[in-house]
């Protein structure tokens, strides 16, 4: 199966599992048709009879979170780091983006939060083009982006509490709300009760959870990680990765970057593969599963 159309095959089985709960109302039907009640799942067609209710899927169409549209990108220099790449992810979903050192991921993800503009294509989230967005627009469009980096990049003379809270007190939340959703955002990563710690005090692993809790505590719609665990031995990585997969059901899309193909495999997730720039495959979790 070639990417566009495992894509399209994974995008149709989201719709598909929608429709399956709910376009077809159990209730019985007594459409002029019949001279008696018919459940209307017998008959299909009936899903469009004047009983029926509007389905769920028609009255709140699943909107595509995130869309890369025939994306390259060359920089300064001449080099080809994607070449045109295009994949949809919907709300929820958590996935990777796997391939050699080198492949684009990083550079992937840099189009996601505003670091760097496609040379050619289009990137969207929630429908909006990316490159269209201009002033205040591209600071408002980042903070919906929650980023978690392999070195973490916290601040080091700052408290475990004032890193988290950071991104909240940037964004102008008022101070009465960042105490709870700061503790909350703790809680979530498993470091309740070292708000007043510096980093230097925690493990690698504890400060890799500090730096997610930042990414998270604005409660941004999509976060994304590049190599989070390329400094965590094998056991915390594995910890960490399941703390990324806990988040989608949080109400967070998780999109991350790994080279560490035995791990990608491990969490059985959908995986883009770039390679030399191409995405040469968009495996769904299913074929992962077993
Ligand atoms: P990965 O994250 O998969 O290791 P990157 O996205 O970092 O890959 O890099 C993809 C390619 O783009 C590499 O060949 C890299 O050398 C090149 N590249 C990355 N950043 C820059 C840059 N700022 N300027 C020029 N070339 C770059």
């Amino acid at each position: 199966m070639g990417n566009g159309e495992r894509a399209a095959a994974s995008s149709s089985s989201v719709q598909r599992g929608i429709a399956g709960s709910f376009a077809f109302p159990p209730a019985a039907c007594t459409a002029a048709l019949f001279p008696f009640p018919v459940p209307c799942s017998l008959f299909p067609a009936m899903q469009y009879c004047a009983h029926a209710e509007p389905t769920r899927a028609a009255r709140h169409p699943p909107m595509t979170l995130l869309r890369f549209d025939a994306v390259s990108k060359r920089y300064q220099g001449g080099h080809e780091a994607l070449t045109d790449v295009s994949f949809s992810v919907q709300p929820g979903e958590m996935l990777f983006v796997t391939g050699h050192s080198g492949a684009g991921k990083s550079t992937l993800l840099r189009l996601i939060h505003l670091a760097e503009q496609p040379s050619r294509g289009t990137v969207l989230m929630e429908d909006r083009n990316l490159s269209r967005l201009t002033g205040r627009k591209v600071a408002l469009q980042r903070r919906r982006v929650g980023v978690v980096f392999q070195d973490h990049r916290l601040l080091s003379d700052r408290t475990v509490y004032e890193n988290v809270a950071m991104p909240l007190v940037i964004a102008g939340v008022p101070r009465a709300e960042i105490e709870p959703r700061v503790r909350k955002g703790l809680e979530k990563v498993g470091l309740a009760g070292r708000e007043r710690a510096k980093p230097r005090e925690l493990s690698t692993g504890e400060q890799q959870r500090v730096g997610i809790a930042r990414a998270v505590v604005a409660e941004p719609p999509l976060l994304i990680a590049d190599e989070p665990t390329g400094n965590l031995d094998p056991t915390l990585a594995v910890e960490i990765m399941d703390l990324f997969a806990s988040l989608p059901s949080r109400g967070t899309t998780v999109l991350v970057a790994s080279h560490d193909l035995g791990l990608v495999k491990r969490m059985r997730k959908r995986v883009l593969v770039l390679d030399h720039g191409k995405l040469l495959d968009d495996i769904p979790a299913t074929e992962l599963a077993s």
